[in-house]
């Protein structure tokens, strides 16, 4: 991750920890940009994610849910599934909160695969917290208490996020858990919940005090308040919960304001103030439909209901009832209406990433290709200055080095090698062995001469060999040299009764004469060598 982006994010997580999303939401999104921007894909999921993480504070799911899954894509790109767990966290929060419940737990579940696989307690600590807010959204306060509690024999050693957050979750829960024990008659199981619930969330506001962390506090506060107006305590909880009220105002939480209304008007009606309940409820739906928040406001229909007809006003109950069923079909619609928009984004994010894919290859193919072509290249160049027998100069790299030789300005010597009576080798021993011998017979001229001398094959049995700037008295000695090394070899080795021989012309060629006059006179050389026997050396 680069440091400007590490800067920003480091910004942007510490509004979020002291609760302004808003501030923290655009330093993130900025960080992203940036990110995106420098190619720093590790920088940019951690951006999308913190960015993600304040959004869905703002109540803006889809949005959060398209950072997610851009999110999820780059690192799945990059193979960390580590920061794609942490991701699958915040995207099932999102998907949750849109009612998309059933998402939500996949989410998780693959979440779970994850943090298990990985064998990361940290991470499975947050996928059975949020399994059991996910159960507990979809009306299973059971389940829910399943999964936090799991998730509470983990919440040891983490941090003070974390640990807050399973605590006030398991007092969320609480609330409902109590009330479904009680209508089913299970007074003392209800106790219990009550207790370890009021326990939890007293512990959760100490943490968010000691924080200093405004929207932990109200949260904390609220599920503090409606615990005590489930012991009894109604005054203690009316004055909590407007204490949450208060801190979500000013911070700017509008679901935690919404509520904190909802829950006073409880309280009143709980202490039989059925009209101060109604005036709460009716402000508290206004701020619900204000706000687009179609679950809470439907919530409030329902109790606005039942509030009605504690006195006894049966029509505007049943208005209430009527208003309640007619935004539940339509939140019904907008959650299919956002199902489909997550459908189209996420469809896009897939092409998006196809096509980068595909650049991607097409761009290393073409890589591979020219690699390819450079390699062949440089194969055929040598192939075509090299004799495949030998591996050593074929003749077309001695028309070429020769006059080079000769341009360097100084004298040098060219001598003409050839094996004598070679077919006979071929006849009486094949020509595998024949081809044997071409290929010792190079290794040996090789070894002999210096790096600077050239030694190339000629044609069929001949080979010539280019004296560097020596003069002819020391090439002859060489060539006398390598006669003797080729008689000498132990060609029995190679086949028993072998025996091979070669006969060399030599000439001199002086700067500013021909090259082929001084082949020719090799040449003519050579044959004079055969002529008197083989096996020797002539230089004129
Ligand atoms: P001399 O001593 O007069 O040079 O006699 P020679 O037999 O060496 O000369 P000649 O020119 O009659 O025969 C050359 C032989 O070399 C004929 C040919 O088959 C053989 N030859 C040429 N190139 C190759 C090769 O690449 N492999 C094999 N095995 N034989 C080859
Ligand atoms: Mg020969
Ligand atoms: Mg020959």
């Amino acid at each position: 991750m680069s440091e400007a982006v590490g800067t920003l994010l480091l910004r942007a997580e510490d509004r979020r920890l002291a609760g302004d999303y808003r501030g923290g939401c655009a330093i993130a999104e900025e960080a992203a940009t940036l990110a995106g921007a420098t190619g720093d894909s590790a920088g940019q999921a951690a951006a999308l994610r913190s960015y993600a993480n304040q959004l869905l504070r703002l109540g803006r799911q889809e949005d959060a849910i398209a950072a997610c899954r851009e999110a999820v894509a780059i690192l799945e790109f990059r193979g960390d599934e580590y920061a794609i767990c942490e991701v699958l966290t915040v995207l099932a929060m999102s998907l949750n909160d849109l009612g998309m419940h059933q998402e939500a737990l996949e989410a998780l579940a693959r979440g779970r695969d994850i943090a298990q696989r990985l064998g990361e307690n940290g991470l499975l600590f947050w996928v059975h917290n949020r399994t059991g807010v996910v159960h507990g959204s979809m009306g299973d306060h059971e389940l829910s208490t399943h999964y936090l509690m799991r998730a509470l024999t983990m919440a040891e050693g983490m941090d003070a996020e974390a640990r807050f957050c399973i605590l006030n979750n398991v007092g969320d829960n609480g609330v409902y858990e109590v009330q479904r024990l009680r209508s089913l008659g299970e007074f003392a199981a209800a106790d219990r919940t009550l207790a370890k619930a009021l326990d939890c969330v007293i512990e959760a506001l100490s943490l968010a005090r000691a924080a200093d962390h405004p929207f932990r506090q109200s949260i904390s506060l609220d599920n503090l308040g409606m615990l005590r107006a489930l012991s009894g305590d109604l005054d203690a909880a009316a004055e909590l919960i407007e204490q949450s009220r208060q801190i979500a105002v000013t911070g700017g939480y509008r679901s935690l304001e919404l509520a904190a209304l909802r829950h006073l008007a409880r309280v009143r009606l709980m202490r039989g103030q059925s009209a101060d309940a109604i005036v709460g409820l009716t402000e508290a739906l206004r701020c619900a439909l204000d706000a687009g928040e179609k679950p809470m406001a439907m919530e409030i229909h329902h109790e606005l209901s039942l509030a009605y007809e504690e006195t006894g006003d049966f029509g505007a109950a049943l208005a209430h009832y009527r208003s309640f069923h007619e935004l539940e079909r339509e939140a019904h619609n907008d959650t299919a209406a956002a199902r489909a928009r997550m459908a189209v984004h996420h469809f896009e994010l897939d092409n998006a990433r196809l096509e980068a894919e595909n650049a991607r290859l097409e761009a290393e193919l073409e890589r591979t290709r020219n690699a390819e072509l450079a390699a062949d290249n440089v194969l055929w160049q040598r192939q075509a200055a090299e004799d495949a027998l030998t591996g050593l100069p074929n003749r077309r790299s001695v028309d070429q080095r020769l006059p080079e030789l000769a341009a360097a300005g100084h004298p040098f010597c060219v001598a003409v090698a050839d094996v004598d009576h070679f077919k006979k080798v071929n006849d009486e021993h094949g020509h595998l062995i024949g081809d044997e011998v071409l290929r010792r017979m190079a290794a040996v001229l090789q070894e002999n001469l210096r790096d600077t001398d050239l030694v190339a094959r000629f044609g069929g049995e001949e080979f010539l060999i280019a004296f560097n700037a020596v003069d002819v008295a020391t090439a002859r000695m060489q060539c006398e040299l390598l006669r003797a090394q080729i008689a000498g070899y132990p060609w029995d080795n190679v086949q028993p009764g072998l025996n091979v021989t070669i006969s060399l012309g030599l000439a001199e060629i002086r700067p500013g004469t021909s090259v082929a006059e001084g082949l020719a006179r090799a040449d003519e050389r050579l044959y004079a060598a055969k002529r008197a026997g083989r096996n020797q050396v002539c230089c004129g």
